[in-house]
């Protein structure tokens, strides 16, 4: 038998995993880029500035302690939980145990999908933001659940309102994704949203879920909150936070699920059976990033919301008005009339050489939306506001 004529049945779940809408995006962008155009990126989420030298340093030591050179702890190092519980007491207030409140995860993305794991039988609910981040789309059509979505719209605040819905998503709901800063509309929760939501959480048995990954990146002063600073919100739920935005270590893959401890076990029980831990040098150098001088982060946010500045001065001076973002890396604009958010995006990558997302990849209330990343500096965003302006559209 030729082996290359083999072929192989996937299981059904593979069918079930949605489509990667941004794939063909991307690829016509690797295209242009190839083709010798010079290509503005401002579609993807990925942090453009290096990893603080500190934490880079740290990882060097790690490489070379051989402590690090054997299995990790399956749950992860002690001194890894302790830091990020560290963390949170002095960014948050909140009091974290180390040892049954936090769980170590391969990067935020794989706890938001774990958890529809964890909780969902096939059929049950899961309640989504639309517009939102696809991965928590993921995890449910793995689960064989299904997903109830929270409309978020300008009028709304781009908060979800739980009193609209309906009883029978209700009935069978058992898990509430939450993302503030929100990706992709940059809204910040304010006062009161997430009392609102653990009393919502409570009344209906539903786990809560506050992704907090942009959870370092406020403007204007404004802080984020996190969900576990609300009284009760350990008892319903848990936040996901990620290394990947505040250090600039998106490629590192350090995440933590906090909070609820019947649901820390939960996912440090499921990651035994698929994983062994981060390298141990990794581990060192989180907790580096968590405990040592915490400047880089400041600065960060200050560069992000210069970046912002200066691009919606230049977008105003196209005549592209919209609200500033509140917080997050993103910019959430509305596109002009007579374009769908698809079609505004393709006129954008093959008349001004400029990527961005399309709104309605992240859901059907994204339509009418583009999103764009604060992820390159001044001088390009101006660029690509000058581009625009130059398509004569405003
Ligand atoms: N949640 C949101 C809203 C995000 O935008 C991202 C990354 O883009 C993540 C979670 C996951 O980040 P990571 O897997 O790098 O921790």
């Amino acid at each position: 038998m030729n082996p290359s004529k083999t072929t192989f049945a996937p299981a059904d779940r593979m069918a079930a995993l949605p489509k990667q809408f941004f794939a063909s995006l991307v690829k016509k962008a690797v295209a242009a880029t190839a083709a010798g155009r010079d290509v503005i990126n401002l579609g993807q989420g990925n942090p453009d500035r290096p990893t603080p030298g500190n934490i880079v340093q740290a990882m060097q030591e790690g490489a070379a302690n051989p402590q690090f050179h054997r299995y990790s702890p399956f749950t992860g190092f002690a001194f890894l939980k302790e830091a990020i519980a560290e963390r949170y007491k002095l960014d948050y207030g909140v009091t974290l145990n180390p040892e049954t409140q936090v769980a170590i995860l391969f990067g935020g993305k794989s706890g938001l999908v774990e958890i529809s794991q964890i909780m969902l039988n096939p059929g049950d609910v899961a309640l989504v933001p639309d517009p939102g981040y696809p991965d928590y789309w993921s995890g449910v059509a793995i689960a064989g659940g299904r997903m109830a979505t929270m409309p978020l719209t300008a009028s709304n605040g781009y908060l979800p309102d739980y009193g609209a819905i309906a009883p029978s998503d209700l009935e069978r709901a058992k898990l509430l994704f939450v993302n503030y800063p929100n990706n992709p509309t940059s809204a910040m929760a304010p006062a009161g949203f997430y009392a609102e939501t653990v009393d919502f959480a409570a009344k209906h048995g539903i786990l809560a879920v506050s992704d907090f990954a942009y959870g370092a990146i406020g403007f204007d002063g404004r802080r984020p909150v996190s969900f576990l600073e609300t009284p009760g919100a350990i008892d319903v739920g848990i936040e996901i936070y990620t290394l990947s935005k505040t250090y600039n270590m998106a490629g590192w893959r350090v995440g933590f699920a906090l909070g609820n401890e019947e649901i820390v076990r939960q996912i440090e029980l499921l990651q035994d059976h698929f994983y062994c831990s981060l390298f141990g040098g990794v581990q060192w150098a989180a907790r580096e990033a968590l405990l040592g001088p915490q400047d880089s982060v400041r600065e960060l946010v200050a560069r992000y919301e210069s970046r912002r500045d200066a691009l919606y001065e230049a977008l105003a001076g196209i005549g592209w008005q919209a609200e500033k973002p509140a917080g997050s890396f993103f910019c959430w604009l509305p596109v002009p009339r007579g374009y769908t958010s698809s079609a505004f995006a393709d006129k954008l990558l093959d008349e001004a050489d400029i990527v961005v997302a399309p709104g309605v990849g992240f859901g059907e209330h994204g339509e009418g939306y583009v999103r764009l990343g604060l992820l390159t500096d001044e001088e390009r965003l101006r660029e690509a506001a000058a581009r625009i302006g130059r398509l004569g559209i405003f």
